[in-house]
């Protein structure tokens, strides 16, 4: 077990005359036995820093560092890390025994017998003993993935990391595995980055989440810190399903004044001060429509979720969501009055997206987040 510490990473991928900075000056720690899940849109450079973390890329700048080891310029084959790629890529002429054992018989001078114990011990904590004498195509996806899991855990690394690993399952599927993984990361207790483009999982799995745009990491902290704390409006909108509503307002001395007759009264703290123009950020759950609210919109439509409704509207040419009780069912064309809690408002600087005002006053104190350094 180790914890792993990156200093400054920086890759820059040369491709004829151009060249792509695919990850700027990342600094994080993942600490010993930690889950963190590092997510962003495709492209920003998530899968280039596991990749240098696993000795896959030289790094064009900066340190790696598992423990008190500095593996910046390790091989992969000398770090002591195992990765579960989306491609699980089995061989399909071996048993899953023969698979899951493949690699220690190449990596390691333990006995066969020493072998067979380790993979049937695996196979155990992964359910699948039955299936030890099967080929993968006589598997499901969830078991080829389990036993892609489990070659993986059967060389006890220091490290493990994992990019999508789930991401070729169906939907009910990769929900359960999401639960068997994260039990089966605090069992081995291994120092796991785990990479995902879904920010759903990564607020369900992740001890802490780190969020990545452009190949800069914007904000490491909890699940619930990066929600309710977020640093940034990049943040705020990719974190969140369905995602924040966002609109520009004018400042007019307290009052912010948006599209289509938005209007809002601010507290004397609000820290507006110096800014012409912000960008407004409501959370959908914090919508209310109620008949005595100061601003109206138009319902496009409703959704039924079940337990909640999602009720789309619109005000001027933006689309406003919000989350209501299930019970209510306004009509599309209707229009209807909504309200929402100064605490619960957030505010952005229109020109460089940083966070003025979050829910921070509504968090509980412990929550806090560490933004990027
Ligand atoms: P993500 O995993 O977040 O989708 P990647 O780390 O794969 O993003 O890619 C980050 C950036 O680096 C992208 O612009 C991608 O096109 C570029 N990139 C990734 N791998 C290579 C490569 N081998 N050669 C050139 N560019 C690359």
């Amino acid at each position: 077990m180790a914890r792993i510490e990156i200093d400054d990473l920086t890759k820059v991928y040369d491709s004829g005359d151009e060249s792509i900075v695919a990850v700027e000056d990342l600094d994080l720690a993942v600490d010993d036995g930690e889950f963190l899940v590092l997510v962003g849109p495709s492209g920003c450079g998530k899968s280039t820093t596991l990749r240098c973390i696993a000795g896959l890329e030289d790094v064009t700048g900066g340190t790696l560092q598992f423990g008190e080891r500095d593996v910046t310029d390790l091989r992969g084959s000398e770090r002591d890390v195992a990765m579960v790629f989306q491609n699980y890529a089995l061989y399909p002429h071996m048993t899953v025994r023969e698979n899951i054992g493949f690699g220690l018989k190449l990596s390691t001078k333990l006995t066969a017998a020493e072998i067979s114990e380790r993979v049937e011990s695996v196979a155990e904590m992964l359910g699948i003993t039955e299936l030890l004498e099967d080929k993968p195509k006589e598997l499901s996806g969830g078991q080829q993935q389990r036993v892609a899991l489990g070659r993986a855990i059967v060389r006890e690394p220091s490290v493990f990391l994992m990019d999508e690993p789930l991401s070729n399952l169906d939907a009910k599927l990769r929900a359960e595995m999401r639960t068997e993984l994260q039990e089966l990361q605090q069992d081995l207790d291994v120092t796991t980055v785990y990479v995902t483009h879904d920010q759903t999982e990564a607020m369900a799995m992740g001890d802490r989440v780190a969020v990545m745009n452009d190949g800069v990491l914007q904000q490491v902290g909890s699940p619930e810190g990066i929600y309710r704390q977020p640093t940034n409006e990049f943040v705020a909108n990719f974190i969140g399903s369905p995602s924040i509503n966002l609109l520009t307002a004018e400042v007019d001395g307290n009052t912010l004044v948006g599209p289509a007759g938005f209007s809002y009264r601010l507290s004397d703290t609000a820290p507006v001060e110096g800014h012409s123009t912000v960008r407004v950020g409501i959370r959908p759950e914090d919508i209310t429509l109620t008949e005595d609210g100061a601003n109206h919109a138009t319902v496009s439509v409703v959704e039924p979720m079940g337990n909640e409704n999602f009720c789309y509207m619109e005000l001027g040419d933006h689309e406003l969501t919000a989350r209501i009780d299930p019970d209510l069912r306004p009509q599309a064309g209707e229009e209807v009055r909504f309200t929402f809690d100064e605490k619960a408002l957030y505010l952005f600087d229109a020109d460089s997206g940083a966070a003025l005002k979050t829910k921070s006053d509504a968090v509980s104190p412990g929550i806090g987040t560490e933004v990027s350094r």
